[in-house]
């Protein structure tokens, strides 16, 4: 940090000391500036063609199957949290045959790939685990691990029957709206050609992997792997967390230090002869404090009702004005500061530039905080050093580990901090940087997924709507949707996904479980009334964009942040991204809005034929 900044007055203390803000300014900027890069998302390799052997399933072998040339009332793309919720809520409102559409070997979305050491959610279970109460599922602890995870997807799936229809290891090549029939009809990669009266596209944002685009990354002779497709065969151990037996004689080199590495990297370090953990920017890794989930604890709240009220007290503490916080982590911790600050200003002072104030302030101190926790857990002063992140708390995805630093005082791990610039070439034999060669036997790429590529790229199809009008045609300027779940010109199609509802980022499921729900409601209508067809109005779509540009535009992209997914990495993504906003009023008020909207009978906007 530069000393030369005078100290402001109104600074707010951390740990008795003043906060330098034009100081910590400068140097995030400094930090930011160093990281920007003119290629962008072009930097990152699309894993296709020779590299496609980095997505081959290495959990489930695919199993022959006749292609499927039936019809089904409801056919829902992708097999992860989004399908499973909303294929639970329209069997229980009677629809029996939904059929899901799974590119892997078995239900789970994100949770079927990564199986890698150390996985567990990051938001707390109670409220990230969808249908603990339908299912009956006591979360194992505040924070469950994978397995845990993997397995409520399994249940979810053979309570509500979704199995029985399901199609593994199956990837959609297109869906095309039939006129004359008012149906989808679906072609897959697997020969099927079956219709459906109804679709839902839960592809998930983040389930393409992605590869750094670092020179020679071909020319390496020795093992890799992408972290979402873990080489338990080489490493030994399993997703349960027995030991990486296999790394004991080996040098293992691991790119990228986001919440994936985060979680993996104490496994690496307790395993490997020698482990390199290349860093290109620190995350802000937070305090865990993970704890097991008492039985008698948990009868004594799960009362009827109970994971919808813990949902909504979670959502409402993200809006930062909930009387109580029944979840208590770190994604509430940054509200209840917020909160506090605000309750200390007199109310003639809660102008925007107060709050935006008060958010700056607890975003100091909490930053100041993770500063100082690394300078109190790594004992290498110059590691601790580089293992600080100089940034707002959400300009990357916050991290909570009790051990990733911890790591870093293991005999054998190594941090190379490439100050801000990445790998900067990868050989027969190992990786580049700062003129060093370092020689291993495997690299993992912990180097995440692609997020600002185009939606019909991500999935891999462009729906074809009525008139032959293509989604791609459709967004081309930008989501248009009412809710986030219909778009105009797709009738019968339902989407599932956060962007233009709550857009809660630090608790998804609660989007798709919500969105879910409201699917289920309007096809039960749709059947009961005789509809064939229902489909948002042009006006009623126009009028729901407009209210979202009246909000405040996007609580994390911010273009002052250092590069990343959240930001477009640095660069301008182009008016269509205001577009990616959610309801003004935030998250709480939408799904109080959306409850009401699905339970009055109306179905504003929505045109039934
Ligand atoms: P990320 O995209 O967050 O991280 C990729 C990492 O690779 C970054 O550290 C990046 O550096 C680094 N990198 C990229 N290119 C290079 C290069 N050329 N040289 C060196 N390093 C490079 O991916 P993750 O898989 O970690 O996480 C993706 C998302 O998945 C998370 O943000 C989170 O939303 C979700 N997730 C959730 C978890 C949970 O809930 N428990 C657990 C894990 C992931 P840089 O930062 O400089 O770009």
């Amino acid at each position: 940090m530069a000393d030369n900044a005078k100290t402001p007055t109104d600074a707010p203390p951390v740990a008795g000391r003043q906060i330098d803000k034009p100081a910590l300014l400068a140097k995030y900027q400094a930090e930011r500036d160093k990281r920007l890069r003119p290629d962008g998302n072009a930097q990152y390799l699309r894993v296709s063609g020779h590299l496609a052997h980095y997505l081959e399933d290495p959990y489930t072998p695919r199993v022959e199957r006749a292609p499927k040339t039936d019809h089904v009332t409801f056919a829902f793309v992708g097999g992860g949290f989004a399908g499973l919720v909303t294929g639970a809520r329209l069997v229980e409102a009677g629809v029996k045959d939904v059929r899901i559409i799974e590119k892997a070997g078995d239900f789970g979305g994100t949770w079927y790939w990564n199986r890698y050491p150390g996985a567990q959610c990051d938001t707390a279970s109670m409220v990230y685990m969808p249908l603990l109460e339908e299912t009956g599922h006591r979360p194992s602890e505040k924070y469950a691990h994978a397995p845990e995870i993997l397995e409520q997807c399994r249940r979810i799936g053979r309570q509500f029957g979704l199995y029985e229809n399901a199609v593994f290891h199956t990837e959609v090549e297109s869906i095309v709206w039939d006129e004359a029939e008012a149906r989808w009809v679906i072609c897959t990669n697997r020969g099927d050609r079956f219709t459906a009266s109804y679709i839902g596209l839960g592809t998930g944002p983040l389930h393409v992997p992605k590869l750094p685009g670092i020179s020679g990354i071909e020319s390496f002779k020795g093992h890799s792997f992408h972290t979402s497709r873990w080489d338990y065969d080489y490493t030994g151990g399993d997703p349960g967390g027995a030991p990486l037996a296999k790394l004991a004689d080996k040098r293992v080199a691991i790119i990228g230090t986001g919440a994936t590495a985060v979680q993996c990297v104490p496994h690496l370090a307790k395993a490997c002869g020698e482990l390199y953990v290349f860093q290109r920017t620190p995350s802000s890794v937070d305090v865990r404090a993970n704890v097991p989930i008492d039985a008698d604890w948990f009868a004594s709240i799960a009362t009827p009702g109970w994971q919808q009220r813990w949902l909504e007290n979670f959502t409402a503490n993200q809006g930062g004005f909930a009387e109580e916080d029944l979840v208590q982590d770190g994604w509430t911790d940054l509200s209840r500061r917020v909160r506090a600050k605000l309750q200390q200003m007199p109310h003639d002072r809660r102008s925007p530039k107060d709050l935006w104030a008060a958010f700056e302030d607890a975003d100091f101190e909490k930053m100041e905080e993770i500063r100082a926790r690394v300078d109190s857990i790594v004992q290498d002063r110059e590691t601790a050093q580089k293992l600080k992140a100089w940034y707002r708390q959400l300009c990357k995805r916050p991290c909570f580990h009790d051990s990733y630093l911890q790591a870093f005082n293991t005999p054998g791990a190594h941090l190379v901090d490439t100050d801000g610039q990445g790998v900067e070439r990868i050989t027969e034999k190992g990786l580049v940087v700062g003129g060093r060669e370092y020689e291993v036997d495997c690299i993992i790429y912990a180097s995440g997924f692609e997020v600002g590529t185009s939606y019909e790229r991500r999935s891999g199809f462009d729906l074809v709507g009525r008139d032959g009008l293509r989604l791609s045609e459709a967004w081309a300027e930008g989501m248009q949707s009412k809710h986030g779940i219909h778009v105009h010109g797709f009738p019968n199609a339902f989407f599932v996904q956060p962007t233009q509802g709550a857009n809660l980022i630090s608790n998804v499921p609660h989007n798709l479980t919500e969105a879910g729900r409201t699917i289920a409601t309007v096809i039960r209508h749709a059947l009961d009334n005789g509809a064939k067809e229902v489909e948002v109005t042009k006006e009623a779509q126009d009028e729901w964009v407009a209210l979202l540009l009246t909000g405040m535009g996007r609580m994390i992209g911010s273009p002052d942040c250092t590069p990343g997914y959240y930001n477009n990495e640095g660069q301008d993504p182009g008016p269509a991204a205001r577009l990616n906003v959610g309801y003004p009023a935030g998250a709480a008020a939408y799904f109080r809005y959306l409850d009401g909207w699905r339970n009055d009978g109306k179905f504003e906007g929505l045109a039934f034929r």
